[in-house]
Order: structure tokens, then sequence, then C-alpha cells
């Protein structure tokens, strides 16, 4: 039998990505990642902001729109009919009932004009349209605007979804930390070197400082992201640079496909270090030993990763 953390972590997840038929057609868009791989060892907490809204299943469909004074509304699409304010009601209830169930991470429908984060077509149909956040989203950003939010399409990838646990994870070890008044730094030691293979240029991370504040800043900036493969190159260089000589044609071989994988975002960076483990046990040299990037204290995000199939 598998383990459960305790506790498990909370994701607040948009209704129909878990197969429950609320769309204005009467489906749903079910995510299989979500409902057979996280299920078991992760809280979903499902919410529809247009049931909530009271606009029934099946229903016309909303949009947001823009109006001549350049304020973005929600409309009824065939009548024009105004919702922004039932819209603003039912995304005040759905950030409520998240907080009180204590979420973690957002996993929210792309493109929907009530749950989308930050993709969201948003404009009259004739004028072009920008991106922007659904309702919901939009509401759940300022009331927390830490808070790891992504997408169905975000997550279509292991990689991807490796790199979102491990965000809501931190953000969690971190948060933990702060309650009790303790130095984040130990916290976050299990993700650290994972994190900072994804950080962009000039995010550098508050090494001497043990202010909660900061190392949420930096989290904020640098998690979620796939490493890119220039930093993932440099990181491996820098771990098996002295080892090259060593390695055999093949060990060299499978590292290189590996990392190509991990950039593409079809491993996850778990699955992308197997060849570099195994020839760190073969050589057995006293620096791979105690690489934190190899063998990381494993957070809870390993009991629950995606493995390629
Ligand atoms: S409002 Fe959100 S949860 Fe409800 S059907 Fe649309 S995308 Fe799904």
């Amino acid at each position: 039998m598998q383990e459960v953390p305790d506790p498990p972590l909370g994701l607040g997840v948009s209704a129909c990505l878990l197969g429950e038929a609320v769309r204005y057609d009467g489906g749903h868009r079910r995510q299989g990642f979500l409902v057979e791989r996280w299920a078991p060892f992760v809280r979903l907490v499902p919410f529809c902001p247009e049931v909530a809204m009271g606009l029934g299943v099946p229903r016309p469909p909303v949009a947001l729109v823009r109006e001549p004074d350049g304020a973005v509304v929600m409309r009824r699409i065939h009548d024009g009919a105004l919702l922004e304010h039932e819209a603003r009601r039912a995304a005040a209830q759905g950030v409520a009932e998240w907080a009180a169930a204590g979420v973690d991470g957002a996993v929210l429908k792309s493109g929907s004009p009530s749950c989308g984060p930050g993709d969201v077509a948003v404009g009259a149909p004739d004028a072009g349209a920008a991106p922007g956040f659904g309702r919901f989203a939009a509401a759940l950003r300022a009331a927390v605007p830490d808070l790891p939010l992504a997408s169905e399409e975000d997550l279509q990838t292991p990689a991807a979804r490796e790199a979102f646990l491990l965000w809501v994870e931190a953000r969690q070890a971190l948060l933990d930390a702060a309650r009790r008044g303790r130095d984040p730094r130990p916290a976050l030691a299990p993700f650290r070197r994972r994190l900072w293979l994804s950080a962009p240029a000039g995010a550098v991370a508050p090494e001497h400082s043990a202010d909660p504040c900061a190392w949420r800043d930096w989290l904020a900036c640098v998690a979620g992201r796939l490493p890119p493969p220039g930093a993932w190159r440099e990181a491996l260089e820098r771990m098996h640079g002295g080892l090259d000589s060593r390695l055999t044609p093949g060990e060299r071989q499978a590292i290189a496909r590996e990392a190509a994988a991990l950039a593409a975002g079809t491993a996850t960076l778990d699955a992308a270090l197997a060849s570099l483990r195994r020839a760190a046990r073969r050589l057995d040299l006293p620096p791979l030993r105690a690489d934190r990037l190899l063998w990381p204290p494993p957070p809870r995000a390993l009991e629950y990763r995606d493995l390629p199939a």
C-alpha cells in the first residue's frame, strides 16, 4: 500500500478538470494526471465559479469584454446580459472556501473567463483580445499573490508537473517555518538545488537572510519554472566535469540523452538524473556521495511524482 503524506497537500481545482459535468455545454475536461495520479496523495478541493453564480448546467457561455470606457466586465455572449456582480460574488465565495479548506496551490482551467490563470481572451470580439485572468483566478491572485497557480495546459509534461509540485511543497515548508518563527533555510534545503537550477538570471537567493519574506519573494520568482537547458547543462557539467574522463562512452551518451529529455519537458529532473546517479555509484567518489542535487533529502513530491510510463 502506498504511504499517504501527513498532512497531505491541498490543491484547489476547477471542478470540470476533475470530471464534474459542470461546463456550459454540460461536459467536463477531466485530467487523468489529477484524478488518477495525484488524487490518492493530495486533497483536491473542487470549485466551479459559474455554478456558484447560479447559471445552471448547461448554460449560455459567458465572456470577459472590454466596455467603451475601458472597463472589463463579464457578459453573457448571446444577449449581452451583465454578470459582473454575480461573477465577483462567486469568486469571493470560492476564495473563502479554498482558504477554509487550506489549499496550498491551484490547478485552473485554461482559457475560461472565470477560471483561466492569465491566458483568457479579454476584449470585444471585433477589437482583438488581450490575455488576462478569469474572474475567479484574479480574485485568488489578489487574495494570495504568491499562491502557486497553473492551468491544466501548463501541466501536460512530467517535468512541468514535478516543478509545480515542488513549488507548492517548497512554499508550504517555507510558510510552516515562518509560522513557527524558524529560520526558513533548513526548511527549504531539500528543494534549493532544484530551485536554483530553474532560477532566471539575476534571481539571486538571499542566502544570508533568515527573513521569510525575502525567501518568499525569491521563491515566487523562481518556482514553477522548468530548468532552462543551459542551466541544466552547466549544473551537469559542474557536477561531472571532473569525471568526464572516467565515464564510459555509454554513460556519457545516456547522460546527454537524459539532459535533452529534461530540457524538452518529457522527463522529470529526478528521472533525468538516473544515469548520472548510476555512474556516481559505480565511481563512488566522495564529492559525489555528498552532492545534494544527486541525492536530495526526498521532498514529499517525490512520493507522488509522475513517473514516465
Ligand atoms: S467555470 Fe471553471 S470550473 Fe466551472 S466549468 Fe468553467 S472552467 Fe470549469
